[in-house]
């Protein structure tokens, strides 16, 4: 966005950090974490348009789980046997991490449950990949288990499905508390700019300018965690990462019923009871691609309408329930789906981590982490480094 002469409020002294991060998701404040355990010192500037959490990290399901937006035999297709597995244990590594260093002994009050996730297919194509997915997945030892057309109603309650894979070792949580939890981990060497916009980030001599409605800040380093909003800032993410819309809702809670999250329909929809009792579904983006693409969080009715007779044809033990929010956010769908983390070629003070496509609590605390390792030298794995695209 630009800034008129009449509403720019950023007159006054420049502000000076080490490091200016754009972004208070779950990335600009994993960012914020690992760069403050790798050097207490530095001086942090967090900078976010509205109030942290208020992009797609507080808009979303709260699946954390593993790989990546396909499935299994698809990303071995595209990736081979051994840069697959290594992108499954990246995602398993990120689970790890968050519940060393954030969630510890907080699971109940982050509403963490580690129950595995499901995915369901409706037609014998997809029921077909899904047991090619899991032969290859035990072949690489990774925890599986196969599920026929009664096991899923049995223990998710879901009807209309011809079997599944659960992925057991997959997690759940609370984002906007697991948001709050990784905050509380940063001391008073982090500063917070919230209701605070860049529109226009400068080299100047040395450093980068950070322009804000507000504020100008100066830093040595920029780090963008803009997700799919980060085309708005740079160029470079033109043809890289796109501003796709994802729609949801929730209900009333109704007795607990499903042993885990579910996936359905080649991971575009997707279900789950909080422990709290309530159910949310969210997909169907498919139905009206053209329009889910864009920035605009508005919900339409169309996808409201699909999610609603979703819940009727597949999960009877809700079809009673109320709805009581309705939401949309944007997500950040990269141009192979995997995350890229990395410099902007060219400009070795502009460093990013973004292209979460639809999976970041999977992915975003594993993928600060190694951003971090970049900035200190050391190796960014290939398969999400910004080198791919040089
Ligand atoms: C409906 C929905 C359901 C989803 N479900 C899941 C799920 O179950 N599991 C999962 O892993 N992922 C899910 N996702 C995706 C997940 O939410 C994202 O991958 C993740 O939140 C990305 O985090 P982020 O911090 O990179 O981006 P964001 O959370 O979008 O944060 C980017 C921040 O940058 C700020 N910003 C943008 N431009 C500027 C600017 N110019 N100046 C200052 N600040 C700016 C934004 O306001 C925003 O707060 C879902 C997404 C949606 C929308």
């Amino acid at each position: 966005m630009s800034v008129s002469y009449w509403n720019d409020q950023s007159e006054g002294q420049k502000l000076y950090f080490d490091i200016a991060i754009i972004g208070g998701g779950i990335t600009g404040l994993s960012c914020a974490y690992w760069l403050h355990k790798e050097d207490p010192s530095l001086k942090i500037a967090l900078i976010e348009k509205y109030e942290l959490g208020s992009g797609a990290t507080g808009r979303n399901a709260g699946f954390i789980t593993c790989g990546s937006v396909e499935h299994f035999n698809r990303l071995v297709g595209k990736h081979g046997a051994s840069e697959a597995l290594e992108i499954w244990r990246f995602s398993e590594k990120n689970l790890d991490l968050l519940k060393q260093e954030i969630i510890q002994d907080h699971s109940e009050q982050l509403l963490f449950e580690q129950k595995g996730s499901f995915s369901l297919a409706s037609t014998e194509s997809e029921l077909k990949e899904l047991k090619d997915s899991a032969n290859l997945m035990r072949s690489l030892s990774i925890n599986i288990e196969e599920l026929d057309e009664q096991d899923v109603e049995k223990r998710l309650g879901a009807r209309g499905f011809t079997g599944g894979i659960k992925y057991c070792d997959d997690a759940s949580i609370h984002p906007i508390s697991l948001l709050n939890a990784i905050r509380n981990k940063l001391d008073k060497n982090i500063s917070f700019f919230t209701s605070n916009e860049v529109h226009l980030i400068e080299t100047k001599g040395e450093n980068k300018l950070v322009h804000t409605n507000k504020n100008k800040i100066e830093a040595s380093l920029v780090i963008l965690a803009t997700n799919g909003y980060s085309p708005l800032l740079h160029p470079f993410f033109d043809t890289k990462v796109f501003p796709t819309r994802a729609q949801i809702l929730t209900t009333s809670p109704v007795p607990k019923f499903m042993e885990g999250p579910c996936y359905a329909n080649f991971v575009l929809d997707y279900f789950r009871q909080l422990p709290t009792g309530e159910m949310i579904i969210g997909g169907f983006r498919q139905l009206q691609k053209d329009v889910e693409k864009g920035y605009s969080d508005e919900i339409t009715d169309t996808i409201q309408k699909a999610l609603e007779q979703f819940l009727r044809d597949h999960i009877p033990n809700v079809s009673q329930a109320k709805i009581t929010h309705r939401w949309s956010g944007i997500m950040g769908f990269s141009v192979d789906g995997q995350p890229m983390v990395g410099a902007v070629p060219g400009d070795s003070q502009m460093f990013f981590c973004c292209g979460f496509t639809g999976h970041g609590l999977g992915l975003a605390f594993h993928s600060a982490k190694v951003l971090v390792d970049g900035i200190y030298g050391r190796c960014i794995p290939n398969f999400i480094s910004a080198k791919r695209f040089i």
